[in-house]
């Protein structure tokens, strides 16, 4: 392994909660110098300035994924200010279960709009930053966040397990057409993680399952995603661990 990450740049979708926060600031104690990709400017902002203080490299970049415009801006402005991209963490996502029956068509609309279009969005967005890096003989990583739910059935959540089987199957994918070129492709697929994802769910009775679910089972913690992908990219470049399903120990 090796964890040394100096002269890598890792480009982290998601960045300013959660898993991508804890992912973040973990590449960037390892020496990454780390883009931070969100909505919420403040918060990037915030996070950027204590990876600094810290004495690491980070950029805030505020970008809405379904926003492909801004995507294309913000890969540029990260080949501009750190280099190419090594490392792309494509983890925003949104979940809203709810029953199918319900109609809230603009839920559907809008998990697949950031899980589905915005995860494509960001790969076209840095995927030739990718092959730049690993052309010149460096490792590049290309991992996605899909989830438990593309794996096991659960009510009230097919669109959004739908979006992340679609993560899940692309990744798979790519790998045929990336791993050639040097760049591996890698999906992590958690069950149960104690972030902001649930505070979005509007749906109050799956709210409240979910929520008591979370307590009953001891979700896992964004750190805990961080250290797989800090694993995955410190890997020798030869081995690409393609698919993770993590689960807290307690969730069936
Ligand atoms: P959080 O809600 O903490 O993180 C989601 C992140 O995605 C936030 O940083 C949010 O930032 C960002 N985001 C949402 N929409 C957009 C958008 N349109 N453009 C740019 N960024 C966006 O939850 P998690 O850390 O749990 O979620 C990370 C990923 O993990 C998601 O893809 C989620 O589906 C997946 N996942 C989570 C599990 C869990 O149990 N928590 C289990 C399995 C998978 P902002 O609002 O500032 O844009």
């Amino acid at each position: 392994l090796s964890s040394d990450l100096n002269g890598r740049v890792a480009v982290i979708t998601g960045a300013s909660s959660g898993m991508g926060e804890a992912t973040a600031r973990l590449l960037a104690t390892r020496g990454a110098s780390v883009a931070l990709l969100a909505r919420r400017a403040d918060r990037l902002d915030a996070i950027a300035a204590d990876i600094r203080a810290a004495g690491g490299t980070a950029i805030a970049v505020p970008v809405d994924v379904s926003d492909r415009d801004a995507l294309k801006a913000a890969a540029a402005r990260v080949k501009d200010e750190l280099g190419p991209a090594g490392i792309v963490f494509n983890n925003a996502g949104i979940m809203l279960p709810n029953p199918i029956l319900d109609h809230r068509e603009a839920e559907w609309a809008t998990q697949i709009d950031i899980n589905v279009r915005g995860a494509v969005a960001t790969i076209g967005a840095f995927v030739d930053q990718l092959v730049e890096t690993a052309a010149g003989g460096h490792p590049a990583d290309l991992i996605s966040t899909s989830s438990i739910a593309a794996h096991n059935l659960f009510p009230e959540f097919a669109v959004y397990s739908a979006t992340k089987a679609f993560v899940a199957h692309l990744s798979r994918h790519l790998r045929m057409e990336l791993g050639g070129k040097g760049v591996r492709v890698a999906d992590i697929a958690p069950g149960g993680v104690a972030t902001e994802l649930i505070e979005h769910v509007t749906h109050d009775a799956v709210r409240a399952h979910m929520a008591a679910t979370t307590e009953a089972a001891a979700d896992l913690r964004g750190e805990d995603i961080a250290e797989l992908v800090g694993f995955l990219v410190a890997l020798p470049p030869h081995v690409n661990l393609q698919e993770v399903i993590v689960m807290p120990t307690a969730q069936a």
